[in-house]
């Protein structure tokens, strides 16, 4: 056998984790870049990738091994991927392997050339059996100039495209025609929605518009073997379309044309676990990459994206209007102060003029949905007579009641528990719930409407396969008069009979230490009201009720106002001020551990690591703190926060510094886990 030839291959081995270089291999015959391999590791097999480049310090040619098996039958991947791939490792500081190997369809590891060339050989396209639609609506002014905009772009400099238009003001329509030019330029088109709930919706809508063409969906609730043929069939080149969550930002698409980011600000864009990428981020990064349109979608931006849009970095298209002129809901503050209160003291679920609200709206046949974002029946039981708390033993935080099952449940770690008839305590029967979650709300308003059909939708109420679609049914047959649910019915969904929507109690995130709550809020608020009057003939009565302590607060003002612009430039200028991003670059080193104090000293001599390279006067180290849920199924964690005015100097410092975090893990083993999360959501 000779071998000849030495190729450079990442894979992801946990004694490499943190070491970007390629290993040397061994092969008979020149294998292309991007080839999928199987090479020997230690005494292991790992699966690994052919890199396009050399990286980090060349194995000694003594201890090179030959390589085992290739996949020949598959196209390798593209150079353009590997460097997508590069920089997310990058950027977020994880192995080049890991996060090359993590974002493939698991199945494509486990087949074997022979077995991998049946499934391709079984490999049909199956397009869309929809004719593609003939009459398309007519553009309206906005969405034409939108429209002529991008076409100029593709000319030009390729910017990114911040689409920014209220709920119903023709955005989609702006993704589908995008979407027909670049197919037909026979290019492919990547679309990213922040939830696998989402996707059926806007599949439909493309379906609908592009029968004949050949859709793939990419998520993580995919069967395998289906992950595995929607990526195969975007891999291949045949997939035109291809329609996915964050993980299908990396999608393998060797004809890429355009990439639309649809509810750009959502924050399901950022992966919370393993390599912490936003997918928004990462899209923006690909168009430049490839030279390719990308269009971030939404209501309302994420404070990044609306401040480079106000910057002149991303160019800024608006739809003001909605289509047909379909008025926005009235938004109306209902001062919870003024509710004379009740003999007990417990303000009512819902204040009487809310109640009157939607008791007309039954009157009328109308549908009213309410907005509470916490499920469970109570955040915690509580004895009066001791003062016991249903506290999760395993975790910092209460466990949940949750009425239907009877259960206490911890939404941490999940640990479960019938509910006690007394008082663990004490002994005391009168053992009480506080608080309200959306089980409780919907009793409580079956209570006080008792002539109204009353739905809900959250996590629990969706749990088995199907239900969430089975509710939207009825919900849209108009089988249900009040629907009750968390933030899962605030998005997207296109409910026609909807007149009223009202949050519950949503001054909570105004007042919480995570500097993004009051964006995310808004933002909530905004789609919620969406769900109201996309009837245009119903939208001239449609309201969103806001029952609040705090009507004077400047978030409810822009909301009132549906003034995303002037919400944005407030909180921008609270975020400079307080050199929050984006006027600043964060990064979190997380430690979970028995104990506080091994967190702790893992993190304080990370923290002199620090301040002795080179540059780390240009980043501020903050001293360890617990997140606000700190203990989690028994494991302590802890946070140490890094601050830089530039992203650069952030960067520079986190790539000298992570091997040596390595290090020191080493000799801190009652340190279980640590992790860098790179613009971090929350900290
Ligand atoms: P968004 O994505 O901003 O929520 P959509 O694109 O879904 O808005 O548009 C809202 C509604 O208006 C949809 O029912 C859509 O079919 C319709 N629509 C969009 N553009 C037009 C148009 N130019 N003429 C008529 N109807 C339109
Ligand atoms: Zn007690
Ligand atoms: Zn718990």
């Amino acid at each position: 056998m000779s071998a000849d030839c030495i190729v450079p291959v990442v894979v992801d081995a946990p004694q490499h984790a943190g070491l970007s270089a390629t290993l040397d291999y061994q092969c008979e015959q020149a294998l292309a870049p991007g080839t999928l391999v199987q090479v020997p590791l230690g005494r292991r097999s790992v699966p690994g990738i052919v890199w396009h480049r050399r990286l980090g310090d060349a194995a000694e040619a003594a201890r090179l091994r030959p390589l085992q098996a290739a996949l020949h039958c598959l196209p390798p991947l593209g150079d353009a991927w590997m460097q997508l791939v590069e920089f997310s490792a990058a950027y977020y500081q994880r192995s080049v392997g890991e996060v090359a190997l993590s974002v493939l369809p698991p199945d494509l590891r486990k087949l074997d050339d022979l077995r991998l060339a049946k499934r391709l050989a079984r490999l049909r396209p199956e397009p869309i059996a929809a004719p593609p639609a003939l009459t398309l609506p007519a553009l309206t002014e906005a969405q034409a100039a939108a429209l002529e905009q991008l076409a100029t772009l593709r000319a030009t400099a390729r910017q990114p495209t911040l689409l920014q238009g209220v709920t119903g003001s023709g955005k989609t329509e702006v993704y589908l025609r995008s979407a027909a030019r670049a197919l037909e330029a026979g290019r492919q088109v990547l679309v990213l929605v922040p939830e696998i709930n989402l996707t059926p919706q806007l599949e439909a809508r493309f379906a609908e518009r592009f029968g004949g063409r050949q859709m793939v969906s990419l998520h993580s609730a995919l069967t395998p073997a289906r992950r595995l043929r929607h990526w195969l069939l975007a891999h291949l080149g045949q997939a035109d379309l291809v329609l996915g969550t964050r993980l299908a930002v990396f999608a393998s698409l060797p004809r890429l044309g355009l990439i639309v980011v649809d509810e750009e600000h959502d924050p399901s864009f950022k992966q919370q676990e393993g390599a912490r990428y936003s997918a928004r981020d990462l899209a923006v990064y690909r168009g430049r990459l490839e030279g390719v349109p990308v269009i971030l979608g939404s209501a309302t931006p994420s404070l990044e994206s609306w401040s480079h849009a106000e910057q002149g970095r991303y160019r800024r298209l608006s739809l003001a209007q909605r289509i047909g002129g379909g008025a926005l809901p009235v938004v109306r503050l209902l001062d919870m102060n003024t509710v004379p209160r009740p003999a007990d003291h417990v303000p009512p679920a819902l204040a009487p003029p809310l109640l009157q609200a939607i008791e007309q709206r039954i009157a009328r046949g109308e549908q009213s949905l309410l907005f509470l974002n916490r499920r469970g029946y109570a955040p915690v039981l509580f004895c009066g007579a001791c003062g016991w708390k249903s506290g999760c033993p395993h975790c910092s935080a209460w466990r949940v009641f949750h009425k239907a099952d009877r259960t206490l449940r911890c939404h941490h770690c999940g640990f479960g528990e019938r509910v006690p008839r007394a008082c663990p305590d004490c002994g005391n029967l009168d053992i009480a719930p506080i608080g309200r979650g959306t089980e409780r709300l919907q009793e409580q308003i079956a209570e006080l409407l008792p002539q109204a059909r009353v739905a809900r939708i959250d996590a629990d109420s969706t749990r088995a396969k199907g239900a969430l679609q089975a509710q939207l049914s009825a919900v849209h047959a108009g089988e249900v008069d009040v629907l009750v649910g968390t933030q899962m019915i605030a998005k997207g969904h296109d409910f026609r009979g909807i007149t009223l929507v009202a949050a519950v109690n949503p001054d909570a995130a105004l007042f919480t230490s995570d500097f993004r709550a009051a964006e995310r809020l808004f933002a909530l608020l905004m789609q919620a009201a969406g769900r109201a009057g996309r009837d245009a003939a119903q939208a001239a009565r449609s309201e969103m009720w806001i029952q609040t302590w705090h009507p004077r607060h400047a978030l409810y003002a822009a909301l009132r106002a549906h003034d995303f612009d002037a919400f944005a430039r407030d909180q921008l200028d609270e975020r400079r001020a307080a050199g929050l991003p984006p006027f600043s670059h964060l990064a979190l080193l997380r430690a979970e551990a028995r104990n506080v104090e091994a967190a702790t000293t893992f993190l304080r001599e990370a923290a002199t690591l620090a301040a002795q390279l080179p540059g780390g006067e240009a980043v501020r180290v903050y001293p360890p703190v617990p997140p606000p849920v700190s203990r989690v199924a028994g494991v302590e964690r802890l946070q140490m926060l890094l601050e830089s005015d530039s992203r650069r100097a952030l960067q520079q410092l986190l790539a000298e510094w992570l091997p040596m975090l390595h290090t020191l893990r080493g000799r801190h083993r009652p340190v279980q886990r640590w992790a860098v999360d790179v613009d971090p959501l929350a900290i």
